[in-house]
């Protein structure tokens, strides 16, 4: 049996993740004859490996943490434990899930997936390769979505058994009774709190002087605060020099301020970053530019390479490497190839950290505000003074909104609290479309719910908050 099933496509969309699914199912809506190329599963980094993996593991950590807590809720709970082999099948079982729904998808757009590696022959030919069998195929249009990879640390002891990526993070079957987590950006963040939460003694070393580096200063230093309350160490500026076997577990060195340093551990996570992928691909036979220091594919605003018809979207881009960026990419360049002219604009993109608490982010940082001349003021809101949140039995957090002083234009937000990965998008709205602060005040929110704090803070900016008023 051949690999595929035509020779010519309209379009050939190179891999299968958040990026080119959505191009391919876009492109396809279009009226467009699709074919999609994934060399390992559809859904990509982010739903078998990222995104998806991490969430069902932090929902487990925070029914667990619920639970331990019974108590101040008026509920009695026992024998509490966790099961790791129990949590990481539940994890397994929606990833699953999720794929086959993809790839129901799929099938129901009429795109035809195969499974092979791609490589480019010239600018419309690809090279198919499935294990013994090779096939060829063309394409009018190409989209090149091939994701990303981790970062790699080049230091002694990297390859030690117990030292691991954000993929082994997912499937400990095992609690390590301690994990050094080697960068506090926000994979490093998101596992040091999973891990954290189900009772791992857990060291975070980061490089730079702040954790989440990128997120508003005051809402990192919060998402610091919070850490510690939970027990998590939190080592900024630290260098990590090598790693060593010793007799009971490692040992990770580090540099602190010239002086070095130790920290013991039975477990060593490595999240130092991801970089654009699209090894052996052939971008460079047909003289597609790459970025020279990151290796992300150059592209235009319309998300067109160098040939007008080979495209480049995702992570692979290295413009912003998020799942939704990605997603939004594919949007625009399916567009594009079907004669729907469209732009990417990068100025309002939610981002969202599932931390203990949650935070989320949108449009410019106070420090981008300043860097940029803008005059601006800024408004804020405790969680902990809204009803529904002191109800659910949570206090941390705080909304932080940054408005234009000279025509009061909401031009960022970074929140931390409960919900704050749902309550961005009503921010990423108002960023987006260039709404005032006055229009947010002028818009009902309902009571007694979380959004309430947006509101609030909105409040501050025109004169006062109703419900607090500790400034
Ligand atoms: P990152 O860039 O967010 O963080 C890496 C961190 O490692 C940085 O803080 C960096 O200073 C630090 N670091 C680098 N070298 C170090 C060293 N030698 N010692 C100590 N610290 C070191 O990258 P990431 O957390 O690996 O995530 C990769 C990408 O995936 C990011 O672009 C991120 O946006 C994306 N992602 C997003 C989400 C989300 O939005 N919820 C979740 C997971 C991943």
């Amino acid at each position: 049996m051949s690999i595929n099933k035509k020779e010519k496509y309209q379009i050939a969309v190179i891999g299968g993740g958040p990026g080119g699914y959505v191009a391919a199912i876009k492109a396809a809506q279009l009226g467009a004859d699709v074919v999609l190329i994934e060399k390992d599963k559809i859904g990509g980094t982010c739903l078998n490996w990222g995104c998806i993996p991490t969430k069902a593991l932090v929902r487990s950590a925070e029914v667990y943490t619920h639970l331990l807590e019974a108590d101040n809720f008026g509920i009695s709970a026992e024998n509490i434990s966790v099961e790791m082999p129990k949590v990481i099948k539940r994890k397994d079982k929606i990833v699953n899930r999720l794929v086959k729904g993809v790839e129901h998808l799929l099938k129901a757009n009429e795109i035809e997936v195969i499974k092979a590696k791609a490589m480019l022959i010239d600018e419309h030919k690809i090279m198919l390769k499935q294990g013994e069998q090779q096939a060829e195929i063309t394409a009018d249009n190409i989209i090149v979505a091939t994701g990303s990879q981790n970062s790699e640390l080049n230091i002694p002891g990297i390859s030690l058994s117990g030292v691991i990526d954000s993929k082994a993070a997912l499937d400990l079957e095992e609690l390590p009774e301690s994990l050094v987590v080697v960068g506090g950006g926000v994979i490093g963040m998101e596992f040091a709190f999973i891990y954290a939460n189900l009772g791992v003694k857990v060291t975070v070393l980061e490089f730079l002087d702040q954790l989440v580096p990128g997120v508003d200063e005051e809402v990192a230093k919060e998402l610091d605060r919070s850490a510690r309350r939970r027990k998590i160490k939190i080592k900024t500026e630290a260098r990590v020099s090598e790693i060593k076997e010793t007799d009971s577990g490692l040992q990770v060195n580090y540099i602190y301020k010239e002086k070095e340093k130790s920290v013991a551990s039975e477990k060593v996570l490595i999240a130092v970053g991801r970089k654009p992928y699209h090894a052996e691909l052939g971008l460079e036979k047909i003289g597609i530019a790459t970025e020279e220091r990151r290796g992300g594919i150059l592209v235009n605003e319309k998300l067109q390479t160098k040939h007008d018809h080979i495209y480049a979207i995702g992570d692979v881009t290295d413009k912003i490497l998020l799942a939704h960026v990605a997603s939004h990419q594919g949007i625009v360049a399916a567009n594009n190839i079907m004669g729907n002219e469209m732009k990417m604009d990068y100025s309002a993109v939610p981002g969202a950290i599932f931390t203990s608490p949650e935070i989320g982010t949108v449009g410019l940082s106070e420090k981008e505000a300043k860097a940029k001349n803008i005059d601006y003021q800024v408004g804020y809101f405790p969680f902990a003074a809204s009803g529904k949140v002191m109800a659910m039995g949570e206090r941390e957090g705080k909304v932080k909104l940054i408005s234009r002083k000279d025509n009061d234009q909401l031009i960022g937000a970074a929140l931390i609290g409960i919900h704050a990965s749902d309550l961005i998008a009503e921010l990423t709205l108002a960023v987006q479309q260039k709404l005032k602060v006055e229009e947010l005040v002028e818009t009902i929110h309902a009571h007694p719910t979380t959004s309430e704090v947006i509101y609030e803070a909105a409040l501050d900016l025109k004169g006062g908050a109703i419900h607090y008023n500790g400034r």
